[in-house]
């Protein structure tokens, strides 16, 4: 009984240039057998020497991965089709060219990957042709570019367009004391240079948008994402989707971390997990709710570890997997992802064809348009000091965390927002209120539910204590 089997272009040299090929067996794995019987040059292309089928090649029978059915002891009938869908189609396709060599002082850098039989000289010639893209110079990236530079991946590009401030220091290990007020890529080119000073760093200083990306990951093999917040996340996975590039994503909070590889070629991407970002506010980036140093180190270490895997082609990538990380119970836990037939931007019928406006996507404002605020609902630092220096009457309100108070207030009632709804009736309400956080995000919530409890006149203190600290008063300290 044969079974229709597809070939994928990079094999149809082994095929006589076929695209499909009958095969006989009464499973997934006979029918393999069978095939390789026929064309014995694919063996090497499927199985590795012990045997075992490699794991930068999946197959399908019909829609279905085997993986999800029973493996090569998954049963098929006449009317199947068995699909090879190897790496090449779906994973890192690093050109190495034939004339890449390692002179003896790398030799002698890598030895230990040398030692290795699944990187050996080749895995490492795969690493020097490699060309990994690391958006940010922070926290997660400054491991994932130190570990890749070590390692020697040949190229390291780096998007950031930030420049080294003093609380980065506390977890963003390529920048050092002294680089505080230096442009973070010229400090982490120093830094990555120091390292290995045979890889090449492109540094591309902005702001990644919907009008850039696409052309600046062209250039690439892995997408390695080391920013934290939403609008970047959904653009990386997105131009990622219409470039048939996998993207190492990463991310970081507190105390727990996840860590999984976005291939929508053969697994699923960002947004078949989460199709849509959370309200804005709902989830608090790292400089809203803080960050234990250590984290993005094995976090970002484990996003070096699997663009590492990819490039070689050895192992299993977290493809189709999201692995999550509780530092407190030191424990790692596995899910299972699924591709969504229905996602906007991987599945069947697609709507999404090219970039969009991300920051309008997931309800967060352009970092330009904060000069321009609402003046019925907004307040300046500048003008709530203009208007404190006149004596008004204002009740202001602090919405922050204890903690968090103990370190630097301005003196300011303190209600923590989880607080509020039982507590919203100690607020003065014949007053105007303005309200504060750290940055505005958390006191924009805090005005928006005042507002729907029958309070009139509420104002949100944009930049919160962090810009009151930086353009009004030096004294109270920056945290
Ligand atoms: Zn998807």
């Amino acid at each position: 009984m044969p079974i229709k089997v597809f070939i994928p272009t990079p094999l149809r040299p082994f095929t006589e240039k076929r695209d499909t090929v009958e095969a006989e067996g009464a499973t997934v794995g006979e029918v393999l057998q069978d095939l390789l019987r026929k064309h014995s040059q694919l063996q090497p292309h499927l199985y590795s020497e012990n045997g075992a089928m490699r794991s930068y090649v999946n197959i399908y029978v019909n829609d279905e991965d085997i993986r999800y059915l029973s493996k090569e002891k998954t049963p098929v009938k006449s009317s199947d089709t068995v699909s090879i869908i190897p790496s090449i189609a779906g994973g890192v396709d690093v050109a190495v060219e034939t004339d890449i060599q390692l002179s003896k002082e790398e030799l002698l850098r890598y030895s230990r990957h040398l030692l290795i039989p699944e990187v050996g000289l080749t895995g490492q010639k795969k690493l020097k042709a490699a060309k990994v893209l690391v958006i940010g110079a922070g926290g997660l990236g400054s491991p994932v570019s130190m570990y890749l530079a070590a390692a020697g991946v040949g190229t390291i590009g780096i998007v950031d367009f930030d420049v080294v401030d003093a609380t980065n220091l506390q977890r963003q290990i390529l920048h050092s004391t002294n680089d505080v007020g230096r442009s973070k890529l010229e400090s982490a080119r120093e830094t990555l240079k120091g390292i290995n000073p045979n890889v090449v760093i492109k540094t591309h200083e902005e702001r990644l948008s919907s009008e850039n990306a696409l052309e600046l990951f062209a250039g690439y093999d892995v997408i390695v994402d080391g920013t934290d917040n939403f609008p970047t996340r959904y653009l990386v996975n997105d131009a990622c989707v219409l470039l048939n590039k996998p993207y190492v994503y990463g991310s970081i909070l507190r105390f727990d971390g996840q860590v999984s590889v976005f291939d929508a070629r053969r697994g699923p991407c960002y947004r078949c997990l989460y199709p849509t970002p959370p309200p804005p506010g709902l989830v608090p980036s790292c400089a809203e709710g803080g960050v234990l140093g250590v984290l993005p180190g094995i976090i970002g270490t484990l996003q070096a570890l699997e663009a590492i895997k990819l490039i070689l082609g050895e192992g299993e990538p977290l493809v189709g997997k999201l692995v999550l990380f509780d530092a407190l119970k030191f424990s790692f836990r596995e899910l299972k992802l699924r591709r969504d037939p229905n996602c906007p931007v991987c599945g069947d019928n697609p709507t999404i064809h090219e970039l969009i406006d991300y920051d309008q996507f997931c309800g967060v404002k352009p970092p330009t348009v904060e000069e321009t605020i609402d003046e019925e609902t907004e307040i300046t630092v500048e003008q709530l000091k203009a208007r404190l220096d006149r004596g008004d009457d204002l009740f202001i309100l602090d919405v922050r965390e204890p903690h968090e108070y103990e370190i630097a207030n301005i003196g300011a009632p303190l209600i923590p927002l989880g607080e509020l709804p039982k507590r919203f009736r100690e607020i003065d309400s014949s007053k105007e209120i303005i309200i504060h956080c750290k940055s505005g995000r958390r006191s924009a919530l805090a005005a928006d539910f005042l507002r729907k409890n029958g309070f009139k006149s509420v104002k949100n203190l944009v930049g919160g204590i962090d810009a009151w600290s930086e353009r009004i008063d030096p004294n109270v300290p920056h945290y």
